[in-house]
């Protein structure tokens, strides 16, 4: 099954003229610390020098081009690969409103855009950039999650088509492609807020807690499980905006110690990216020092949408995880990281560096895709996918079916469909890079492989489950999208 995003042109006609300046909450950081070379002996290659942080083996060197790609946005034709390197800079030119959302695309955007080429999501053979701008807008009204963008990701979307683009389809909502909910949608599917024992903590399987450090994120996911809570509020959902903070993660610390059942700590949020290099030391070292806790992992879409942070040492967060790793590994505890890639488009050859230097440093990370219709549920897309992270050193270790939100039905898929992708991919790379093809039951049941079902009706789209081991004999029901 051939992909057509992967056969599109990439050329960008762009308006000149728009400077975003938005700032995030990010530490500020000082620049000037990135050098590139030409490599004499790879030619139309460049090597990337990285100078030495204390504490860290340098340096990073890439034998990958570094394309400037992100100069093919025609507003970012003149930054400098030191500046688009910087965490500062990602972090300064952040879209994160709407208003400023709508003036990027106007410059961004050529006035007509062409017609897609499944005909399900509009139906015009073009539009014009006004119209889409419309569709934008009242997308976002509609939206269950707000507006958060990196210049990383901005630069990866190819904007002479953003219609069908993969990537604007998981930031982006447009009105006219969004297919009505099915009632058993819910913004809290799986539950989480029912098995929390102190908030902030979410504790349903045994042995594990999913610690809930903030409720912001680099970016924000037009279908993110966490819809209920994580990102600010929008017109359709009411959120309150848990910032990192000592004393609420005091309490959830407390129900750890005195929980010794609980081995396995999930920090996620929102997303680890968010905290402070001596926040992420504060939860690790206390995690670190309790007994009970055998491992750990922070979960962070980080370096995927911004993976400069890692290479960037004006910032301390990398060298804090890297000393949280090794640590815990003189310990004989595992500090790893979770991340989530969803589209090979996402990794660029900055991407490389990163991971690179995650893995010369000894960190394990592990990635974690969502099957989302148009983006990345065809055999092409998932199998490439699944090749690049293994290349990178990063675990293949989750698909999941996208969980039953509200808001986003444009962007699930049938089960058969996860189904059909694991039975096409399974055999085809080392089994240790193949993902478990999983789905995360509504209400509460936890993660099952996706071909674990009980029933499967693909008339009804209805299919059942159990999980003895958590649940008991209690039963679960995935619905399929209607479409
Ligand atoms: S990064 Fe993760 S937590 Fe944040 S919006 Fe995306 S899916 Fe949700």
């Amino acid at each position: 099954m051939a992909s057509s995003f992967f056969r599109r042109p990439s050329l960008l006609r762009l308006k000149a003229g728009f400077t975003p300046t938005s700032l995030t909450n990010h530490e500020p950081a000082a620049r000037n610390s990135i050098t590139f070379n030409i490599s004499g002996t790879l030619p139309r290659h460049y090597a990337v020098q990285v100078p030495p942080s204390p504490g860290l083996k340098e340096p990073v060197t890439s034998p990958r081009d570094t394309d400037k790609y992100w100069q093919k946005v025609k507003i970012w034709e003149n930054v400098t690969k030191e500046d688009f390197l910087s965490y500062r800079w990602q972090g300064a030119n952040t879209i994160e409103r709407q208003d400023k959302l709508l003036h990027f695309l106007e410059k961004v955007l050529p006035e007509v855009l062409p017609q897609p080429a499944n005909g399900d999501l509009v139906s015009p053979q073009t539009m014009k950039r006004d119209d889409f701008l419309a569709d934008v807008l009242d997308g976002m009204r509609l939206a269950p999650m707000s507006i958060r963008l990196t210049p990383h990701m901005l630069s990866v979307v190819d904007w002479t088509n953003p219609i069908v683009d993969p990537i604007r389809r998981q930031f982006i909502p447009l009105k006219s492609t969004l297919v009505r909910d099915l009632p058993r949608l819910a913004l809290d599917s799986l539950y989480e807020t029912h098995d929390s024992p102190v908030p902030g903590l979410v504790h349903r399987y045994p042995e594990k807690v999913l610690f809930l450090a903030t409720s912001v994120c680099p970016v924000y996911c037009r279908f993110c499980t966490r819809s209920y809570a994580v990102g600010g509020p929008t017109e359709s959902v009411n959120k309150t905006p848990t910032r990192p903070g000592r004393k609420r993660w005091e309490a959830m610390f407390e129900y750890i110690e005195k929980t010794p059942v609980v081995q396995d700590i999930v920090v996620s949020g929102g997303d680890s990216y968010m905290l402070h290099a001596d926040h992420l030391r504060l939860i690790g070292e206390r995690l670190l020092a309790m007994p009970n806790v055998k491992r750990f992992r922070f979960a962070t879409k980080g370096l995927a949408v911004c993976p400069m942070r890692i290479l960037d040492h004006s910032d301390g967060w990398t060298e804090a995880f890297v000393e949280l790793s090794n640590k815990g590994r003189s310990m004989g505890k595992q500090v790893a990281m979770h991340t989530h890639f969803n589209h090979p488009k996402e990794i660029t050859w900055v991407t490389e560096l990163a991971a690179r230097r995650l893995f010369e440093h000894g960190v394990t990370v592990r990635n974690q895709t969502v099957l989302l219709r148009g983006v990345n549920d065809d055999l092409e897309t998932m199998s490439t996918l699944i090749r690049r992270l293994a290349d990178l050193n990063i675990q293949p270790y989750y698909v999941y079916q996208a969980d039953m939100v509200r808001g986003v039905e444009d962007m699930r898929s049938p089960l058969w469909k996860i189904l059909e992708l694991e039975k096409h991919i399974r055999g085809t790379i080392a089994g240790f890079m193949t993902p478990s093809f999983i789905v995360d039951l509504p209400g509460g049941g936890g993660k099952r492989l996706a071909n674990s079902f009980e029933t499967y009706d693909r008339a009804s789209g209805i299919s059942t489950w159990k999980a003895p081991g958590v649940t008991g004999d209690e039963v679960f029901e995935y619905h399929d999208p209607v479409i």
